[in-house]
């Protein structure tokens, strides 16, 4: 029970939705944006887990590719699919993904964040780290979506504990979706390999062998403190947004939950596709 302006105590879910089952928690590596439209074992990954699913009542997407000052949510009805990409075929581009969004849960998420002013924003929409992962999800785009941003201003820590302030929302219905990619160094992708899934650096497959022990060891310190950690986390998070994703999702495991890795191959020498489940 919550109290409204009057001090009257009025139910929870009129705040957004009713009740539901926990819904399960994804981070997913979403790597290059010809995921969208081409076939490959990893868009299988993402709709076999899709398939997997409870239908949620929303989605709520933290991306790598929407870094902002202070913390926002789109707050628009219809979302507009943004192509923040450059050099890729025609055919990218012309892909509309035409969910709608989710006003309603862009205030409930205002709402349930009491460490900071989140913003609601009319001008962004849905990036491709959004996307081009929740169009194989969600063929049908009919699951509305809601983005919220990374604020660059804030330390790793502070990401974790903002993320676990959105948990009450899993119990309305809302799959919260971190995408981003564990292992992302751009720079030192080896274009010799692009097209032969599997091959890493040495650095690479440290620093992931090293992420996934944490993740299934629920040791989430030294995740937050990735920065600490040495060379090849060094080189596997050159910058933080595609990493940052991930603390939103694991900061939402709960005691009793069940988590899984899936998608868990690298790609291009400098990249990890592996992607998480929790519930
Ligand atoms: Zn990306």
């Amino acid at each position: 029970m919550t109290s409204d302006s009057t001090g009257n105590k009025v139910p929870d879910e009129g705040l957004y939705g009713h009740p539901t089952e926990r819904m399960p928690v994804l981070f997913i590596g979403h790597g290059s944006p010809m995921n969208a439209i081409e076939e490959n074992e990893f868009v299988s990954g993402w709709r076999e887990a899709g398939k997997r699913l409870p239908k949620p009542s929303a989605i709520l997407c933290i991306s790598a590719h929407w870094q902002t000052r202070g913390t926002m949510v789109t707050a628009m009805e219809h979302p507009r699919t943004i192509h923040d990409f450059g050099g890729f075929p025609e055919q990218l581009y012309d892909i509309r993904y035409p969910a709608p969004g989710d006003p309603r849960l862009a205030r409930a998420t205002k709402a349930v964040v009491s460490d900071r002013i989140i913003e609601l924003d009319e001008k962004w929409g849905l990036d491709h780290g959004a996307w081009s992962v929740i169009r194989r999800l969600y063929p049908d785009a009919g699951v509305p979506v809601v983005q919220m941003s990374l604020d660059y201003y804030q330390k790793p820590q502070s990401h974790y504990d903002l993320a676990k302030e959105l948990s009450s929302l899993r119990r309305k219905g809302v799959l919260i979706i971190g995408s981003g990619n564990m292992v992302h160094n751009l720079a030192m992708v080896s274009w010799d390999h692009i097209d032969t899934p599997g091959f890493a650096y040495d650095w690479a497959t440290e620093a992931s062998e090293r992420m996934k022990q944490y993740i299934l060891n629920g040791d989430h310190r030294h995740l937050i403190d990735y920065s600490s950690q040495g060379r090849a986390f060094n080189l596997a998070v050159p910058t933080a947004e595609h990493f940052l994703p991930l603390l939103y999702t694991l900061a939402l495991k709960e005691e009793d939950e069940a988590i899984e890795l899936f998608n868990d191959k690298a790609v291009a020498g400098s990249l990890t596709m592996t992607s998480v489940r929790i519930g």
